[in-house]
């Protein structure tokens, strides 16, 4: 079977990957976003497992241990790291694969070489990710102001990514990431040029 690509996909907290992402993901059923394992607390309707692998300090390290994490990073305090079986099994399932993870996870494995097709998510205005933070309701202001403290940083490293998508108008965003998925299918490299007669 062709195997799937994979997407690595960021932006500042409270931009919308997840809400364009989840969008995404109910048209289309090849998408898959990878779960990650975290050492934070679940939030109010988190499920282990569907979310995240909600790990402790020692089960995420024991896992670091065994070489089981394509990427980690420690960030708020706090571990996150992709898990390689997920990301494989999915890949050779013929899965579009999006890791949802923060820049300093992806700028390690673009470092590393890893093929992907790299995409950020930005606002028009920077201002507007308070607002939506705020608007979301899931972390304390505290959490809130901590997240914020980063993103211009995170911003800053937008030009290491293939493709930038504007989430202004959550529509077009959506279909601009269509737009990418369809184009990232017919990549060269995801051909088998022996199958043609040249
Ligand atoms: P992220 O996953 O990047 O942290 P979310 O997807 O959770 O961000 O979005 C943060 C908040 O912004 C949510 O309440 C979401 O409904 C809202 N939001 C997302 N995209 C837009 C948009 N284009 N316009 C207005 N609000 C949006
Ligand atoms: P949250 O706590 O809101 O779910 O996520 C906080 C941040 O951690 C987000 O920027 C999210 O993309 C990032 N993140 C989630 N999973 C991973 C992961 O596996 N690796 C890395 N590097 N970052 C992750």
């Amino acid at each position: 079977m062709k195997k799937g690509n994979l997407f690595v996909y960021s932006g500042p907290s409270g931009v919308g990957k997840g809400t364009i992402l989840d969008k995404i993901m109910e048209e289309d059923s090849n998408v898959y976003r990878s779960v990650s394992a975290t050492t934070r607390s679940p939030r109010p309707g988190e499920i282990n497992g569907v979310h995240y692998y909600f790990m402790t300090e020692e089960e995420f390290y024991d896992s670091v241990g065994k070489n089981e994490f394509l990427e980690y990073v420690k960030t708020y305090n706090t571990s996150y790291g992709t898990l390689k079986k997920d990301v494989e099994d999915k890949l050779s399932e013929g899965k579009d694969v999006f890791l949802e993870i923060d820049v300093k996870g992806a700028l390690n494995l673009k470092s590393a070489g890893v093929k992907a097709v790299y995409i950020f998510v930005a606002p028009v205005d920077i201002s507007i990710l308070r607002e939506r933070l705020i608007g979301r309701g899931t972390e304390t202001l505290e959490k809130i102001e901590e997240r914020l403290s980063i993103s211009s940083w995170e911003l800053s490293k937008a030009k290491e990514y293939d493709y930038l998508l504007i989430n202004d108008e959550l529509d077009k965003a959506c279909d601009e990431l269509k737009t990418i998925i369809k184009a990232s299918r017919l990549l060269i490299r995801n051909f088998d040029l022996s199958k043609y007669k040249w």
